[in-house]
């Protein structure tokens, strides 16, 4: 069991945590961390913290707090297995669209996953 040191756990200091880790605060995110909030479920900022940053579970723990129906592309360290949202254009964005077009698809989402090393990581 690891010893944890309790933080402040209000929304304000979610989103600071949130945004240390590299995500872009939305306002649809923030709503969704106030519903988190209401629901009461225990969780502290450590298990947040090290469910957005450890292995295979991080990304499950990922979308607990994300609109599912938004696509988020990320890159994965395939070293100490940290997971950062890609804050820049979707870079498929447009390809989507044709995708959807040629294929007679609608309503289409994506997850784009990068693999690569951090700056962290030797
Ligand atoms: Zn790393
Ligand atoms: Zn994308």
């Amino acid at each position: 069991m690891m010893n944890r040191t309790e933080a402040a756990f209000t929304p304000e200091s979610v989103t600071e945590l949130l945004r240390r880790e590299g995500l872009r605060i939305t306002r649809n995110r923030r709503g969704i961390l106030q519903a988190l909030f209401e629901s009461g479920r225990p969780m502290s900022l450590q298990e947040i913290q090290s469910a957005a940053s450890s292995h295979e579970g991080a990304r499950c723990s990922y979308y607990e707090i994300s609109d599912p129906r938004k696509h988020y592309d990320h890159l994965i360290c395939r070293s100490c297995g940290s997971v950062v949202l890609i804050d820049i254009p979707c870079p498929i964005g447009d390809s989507e669209k044709r995708i959807a077009r040629q294929y007679g698809f609608r309503d289409l989402s994506h997850s784009l996953e990068f693999f690569g090393v951090c700056a962290t990581c030797p």
